[in-house]
């Protein structure tokens, strides 16, 4: 059996490139799936709190009570860094955040969804400043702030649900398995760091480490691309690893569809069809109606 413990990335994948035969190019590929697979920097979800202690004292007051019906609101995450720097630990963290942003509806990582869960400790900070300083800057009622805060944790489930229709299906385990496919594609393409960049002007030495490095952000970047490519055919979306620039839209279904020439399309395939159905149902039974009437 291939072991990859204490190799360089780049170490594997030299080996995979010089091995005899498929069978020995498969040793070495399956032992890095299992090493990138069974690495503790597993994909973890858990709660962020946006908590805030109210003062004691102002707990007692109108606005302070409607402070502390916000003072804890949550939300599930999953971590999006590490602070290890070996390549098992990067290319994994990679492989969890493809899987977080393109198919975990359940984790809404954009800011402008945060910044409204992170609104009531926001405004009680500034309420609690409001406080002491002359002249007071502070101008809502405690009806106003309810209202406010009201709003923004609406508008916060509103906006979740609205970008967790827009991720893709897709289980973890088969998306190990797609993912599997990509990093294979890229063991067969890899192009070293010194027949990279030989050719070309370049004051790179490779030394360890910038190989790694190469190779990691060779990685990460590749699988950017291939998922990019994985979304437009879920989407059936024609030009994939075209070079032209085509515009898409999000319809409110979640689908990406793409974009006319004027700019002005709205559905997706299936909800266009869906809405013709119902003008189409609509229009019989205005008829049926007319028939009906003696
Ligand atoms: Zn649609």
């Amino acid at each position: 059996m291939y072991q990859t413990q204490d190799y360089y990335m780049y170490e594997i994948l030299e080996d995979y490139q010089a091995a005899a035969d498929s069978e020995q190019k498969e040793e070495i590929f399956s032992a890095f799936c299992s090493l990138i697979w069974n690495h503790p920097n597993q994909r973890k979800i858990s709660q962020k709190t946006f908590a805030f202690q109210i003062e004691p004292a102002l707990l007692d007051t109108d606005i302070g009570r409607v402070f502390a019906s916000y003072s804890a609101l949550s939300c599930p995450v999953c971590s999006s860094t590490t602070d290890q720097t070996d390549f098992a630990s990067l290319i994994r963290q990679k492989v969890n955040n493809i899987y977080t942003n393109l198919f975990d509806d359940r984790i809404c990582t954009r800011k402008v969804y945060l910044d409204l869960l992170r609104l009531p400790k926001k405004l009680y900070f500034q309420w609690k400043k409001s406080l002491i300083t002359e002249p007071a800057d502070w101008t809502m009622t405690a009806q106003e702030l309810s209202l406010t805060l009201q709003r923004a944790v609406e508008e916060s489930c509103r906006l979740k649900e609205i970008y967790g229709r827009q991720k893709m299906k897709l289980e973890w385990n088969e998306f190990c398995m797609v993912t599997e496919g990509f990093l294979r594609r890229l063991f067969h393409n890899y192009t070293p760091l010194d027949l990279y960049s030989s050719g070309r002007p370049s004051v790179i030495r490779a030394d360890t480490w910038q190989e790694d490095n190469f190779c990691i952000r060779y990685f990460c970047s590749g699988l950017n691309g291939y998922f990019k490519n994985y979304q437009k055919k879920y989407y059936g979306l024609s030009n994939t690893g075209g070079k032209k620039k085509v515009p898409y839209s999000r319809c409110a279904c979640g689908n990406l569809f793409q974009q006319n020439r004027q700019h002005n399309r709205r559905l997706c395939d299936a909800c266009r069809e869906k809405a013709r159905l119902e003008k189409y149902r609509r229009y019989n039974q205005k008829r049926q109606n007319k028939t009906d009437t003696p």
